[in-house]
């Protein structure tokens, strides 16, 4: 079994008016579980269409949030009532949310507040944070521990083992999407395998980054078993016990509160 903690399904483009063959696809890669990812309050009713395939081999929950690429005068104005109202059992997490100064940093405070807020929203829910940094290595820290983050997913994890210790240390997971298949993610490979195995999760980040051997195709989620591919050569582990141990962590970070 795998599950892929984070994927993007509204914004697959061969599914959309076919659902159903991805659920097969799902089913057929032994993927059984699938964390589908808000960047936007306006792709609600989209993901919940997707939500609503779930089946009794094929769970598919939903995080709700505001990226931090979206623009300035929307991430000023998130705020905790907005998250928690769309809340409901079938979100597992809050986000994506986080920093990102590489596309534009003239919003870091913008982007700030609404990482800040989306995190006081999971506390206040007690569920995890999906927690997005490009080019924002050390505000991302300072904000998850002036915030106290204990409860979350450094998603599509890029960064170095400083970084990864961290973050374990608060209590959070790190999850690697196709990014460690590549052959030439030589150092996030080292960084990886230093990691304890009980704290790491597999995503596809699709329709982002498809993973070696899919690399060039549109990615989508029945491609999460070749993440664990790539992370199995280094623990020396197969794929099936990879999938079979993240999905173990998963279930540990949805439980976390309970
Ligand atoms: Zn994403």
């Amino acid at each position: 079994m795998f599950t892929d903690t984070h994927a993007h399904l509204t914004y697959l483009s061969v599914y959309q008016n076919n659902p159903q063959a991805l659920i097969e696809h799902l089913k057929h890669m032994n993927v059984n579980r699938v964390m589908a990812i808000m960047c936007h309050f306006d792709e609600f009713d989209g993901i919940k269409k997707w939500v609503e395939l779930s089946n009794d081999d094929t769970h598919i929950g939903m995080s709700v949030g505001m990226h931090p690429c979206q623009d300035k005068s929307i991430l000023q104005r998130v705020s905790i009532d907005d998250l928690l109202a769309l809340n409901g059992d079938k979100t597992w997490a809050f986000g994506e949310t986080g920093l990102d100064y590489y596309w534009d940093d003239t919003k870091k405070h913008e982007q700030k507040h609404s990482f800040a807020t989306h995190i006081h929203a999971s506390q206040i829910a007690k569920k995890p944070i999906i927690v997005h940094t490009r080019s924002a290595y050390h505000d991302t820290l300072d904000v998850l521990k002036s915030e106290k983050c204990e409860h979350g997913i450094i998603h599509c994890f890029t960064e170095d083992y400083a970084f990864a210790k961290t973050a374990l240390d608060m209590g959070l997971y790190i999850s690697f999407s196709g990014i460690v298949s590549f052959k030439k993610s030589v150092d996030l490979q080292e960084v990886a395998k230093k990691l304890p195995l009980d704290r790491i999760l597999i995503e596809t980040d699709s329709p982002y980054l498809a993973p070696v051997p899919k690399r060039g195709k549109e990615n989508e989620p029945s491609f999460v078993p070749y993440v664990a591919t790539a992370l199995a050569g280094l623990f020396g582990k197969t794929a099936e016990q990879i999938g079979q141990i993240t999905s173990q962590n998963f279930d540990n970070l949805l439980s976390q509160y309970h």
